[in-house]
C-alpha cells in the first residue's frame, strides 16, 4: 500500500535466514519441503554436512551459519548432542532469544532447558525427525550420511575437546566439549526464513516519501515494513535489536500521529 501511495523500497533487497528448522533423514532443506520447529538448533554442539564432514565454527551468530550450510551440500547439516546436554547448554552461556537459561542479572529466557524434551525432542523422535542411537555409527546410520566419515569426524572432534583446541574451525574452548555420553542425538537442519531486512524508506517523522525526497502524508510505518535500518545485514549480536526497533519506532509514529508530537 506503501508503494500504491508512492513509498521507495530500499535500494538493496535482502533477507535472513535461522537456523531451527528440521527435515527427516531422507530430506534436505528446500525443494518445497516446510521441516518442523527445532529451537534446540542454535545451541553450538558439532554439526556436520551431509557427507559427516564439519565445515565451520558452530559458534557463530545464526546468519553465519547458515551463510556457511547454503554451501554444502542439500543446504542441510546435522546437529549432532549427547545425553550430558543439560550441563554442556549451561557451559555454551548462549546468548539471546536462543539462551535456555535465566540470564545473568536473573531475567528468564525465552525458553528454558526444561522445556526441551517435551516440546521438541520426544515430539521430534516420534515423528522421525531426531535420531537417537547409542554409537556414532549407528547414529550415522540412522541420519543416512556416511558412517566412515562420521565417526572419523566425531572421534577427531573429541580429541579436540579434550585437548581443548580446535585445530580445525578454532571454536572457543569452554564451547568445544566432547560427546562421550550416550545415547547420542542427531537431527538434520536447515534453514527457515526469519525476516525480510529491507522495507519502505521513512524519514524521521515516520512517513514514507516519494522519489523526489516530499512526505507521504497521513502515512506512517515502523518496524519491519519500514527500511533504511539493517542495511541488509541482521546484526543478531545485539539481542533485542529488531523487537526494539519496533518498538521505539511505533511509540514515535503513534504518538506523532496522534499529538503531532513525539
Ligand atoms: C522466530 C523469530 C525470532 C525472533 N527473535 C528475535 C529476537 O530475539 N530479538 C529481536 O529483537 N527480534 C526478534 N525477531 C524479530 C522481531 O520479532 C520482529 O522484528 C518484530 O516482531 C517485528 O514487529 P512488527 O510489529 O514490525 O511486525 P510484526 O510483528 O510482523 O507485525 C505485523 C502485524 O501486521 C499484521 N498484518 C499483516 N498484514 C496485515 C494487513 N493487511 N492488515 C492488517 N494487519 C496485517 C500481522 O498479522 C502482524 O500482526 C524474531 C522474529 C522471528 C520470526
Amino acid at each position: 500500500a506503501a508503494l500504491w501511495a508512492g513509498g521507495q523500497m530500499d535500494p538493496i533487497g535482502a533477507a535472513c535466514m535461522f537456523n531451527r528448522a528440521a527435515v527427516k533423514p531422507d530430506e534436505k532443506a528446500g525443494d518445497g519441503i516446510v521441516g518442523e520447529w527445532y529451537w534446540f538448533g542454535e545451541q553450538p554442539f558439532m554439526k556436520v554436512n551431509l557427507n559427516g564432514k564439519r565445515f565451520c565454527n558452530e559458534s557463530g551468530p545464526y546468519d553465519y551459519m547458515l551463510h556457511s550450510t547454503v554451501m554444502q551440500p542439500g543446504h542441510t547439516y546435522c546437529d549432532i548432542f549427547d545425553s550430558d546436554y543439560v550441563e554442556q547448554v549451561k557451559q555454551m552461556n548462549e546468548v539471546g532469544c536462543c539462551r535456555l537459561y535465566p540470564f545473568d542479572n536473573g531475567s528468564p529466557s525465552n525458553m528454558s532447558i526444561n522445556l526441551m524434551p517435551k516440546m521438541f525432542f520426544d515430539p521430534l523422535l516420534e515423528k522421525g525427525y531426531l535420531q537417537k542411537a547409542d554409537t556414532p555409527e549407528e547414529l550415522a546410520q540412522k541420519l543416512n550420511i556416511p558412517v566412515d566419515n562420521f565417526v572419523e569426524t566425531f572421534n577427531r572432534y573429541n580429541q579436540m575437546a579434550e585437548n581443548g583446541k580446535d585445530e580445525d574451525y578454532n571454536k572457543e574452548p569452554y564451547r568445544l566439549m566432547p560427546l562421550k555420553t550416550p545415547p547420542y542425538y542427531g537431527i538434520r537442519t536447515g534453514a527457515w526464513f526469519l525476516a525480510t531486512l529491507d522495507g519502505v524508506r521513512i524519514d524521521t517523522n515516520m512517513h514514507p516519501f516519494r522519489e523526489d525526497g516530499s512526505e507521504i502524508e497521513g502515512l506512517y510505518m515502523a518496524g519491519d515494513c519500514s527500511g533504511g535500518f539493517f542495511s541488509t545485514s541482521y546484526p543478531n549480536l545485539f539481542t533485542g535489536l529488531a523487537c526494539g526497533r519496533t518498538m521505539v519506532e511505533g511509540r514515535r509514529a503513534g504518538m506523532l500521529a496522534a499529538t503531532g508530537q513525539a
